[in-house]
């Protein structure tokens, strides 16, 4: 590792570290770096409180309709490609001071070692292929086949379609 990055992960770690002790009670810095309040809030929970409504949890307001929430209850908690399914949600915000930046659950599976990994929702086609924002054309994927996902979509996306050239032909 050079010096010049090792200054910067030093400087990262003492901002980091500034960051965890100026956190108020009940609050932690999660693995990926998100402010996160100490609960595992169940699945249950989440999904029976989705709706055009906000919860105050802790002095925290949670606005809970998205379109990430919506795919976990139609589609389901489990990853499409390789079955992890998510165990709990954390409430939980990114460390800047944006306003936009508001608490939002994010749900999590474990992996065989126990560590955390985040489910995520993808478009089946993606946006940039033409793919929509409908519920059918959304999918949970965990965070590891999402991005393994990412380097393959442009094959998948072209066999498909040149699957539905081939049909036009005939
Ligand atoms: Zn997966």
């Amino acid at each position: 590792m050079s010096r010049k990055k090792r200054r910067r992960g030093k400087k990262l770690g003492k901002m980091l570290e500034r960051l965890r002790r100026s956190l108020p009670k009940r609050h932690s810095l999660s693995p990926l770096g998100y402010i996160r309040l100490n609960i595992k809030y169940p699945i249950h929970f989440v999904l029976a409180n989705i709706g055009h409504h906000r919860l105050v949890l802790f002095g925290h307001k949670v606005k809970m309709w998205s379109k990430r929430y919506e795919n976990f209850a139609k589609n389901g908690i489990a990853c499409a490609h390789c079955g992890i399914r998510g165990r709990y949600f954390c409430l939980e915000r990114h460390c800047s001071n944006d306003e936009r930046n508001a608490w939002h659950f994010n749900l999590y599976a474990l992996d065989k070692d126990g560590k955390e990994v985040l489910m995520t929702k993808d478009h089946i086609i993606p946006k940039s292929k033409g793919g929509g924002n409908s519920i059918e054309n959304l999918q949970t994927l965990c965070t590891i086949c999402n991005e393994k996902k990412g380097n393959k979509i442009e094959s998948v996306v072209l066999k498909r379609k040149g699957q539905e050239d081939e049909r036009k032909k005939i």
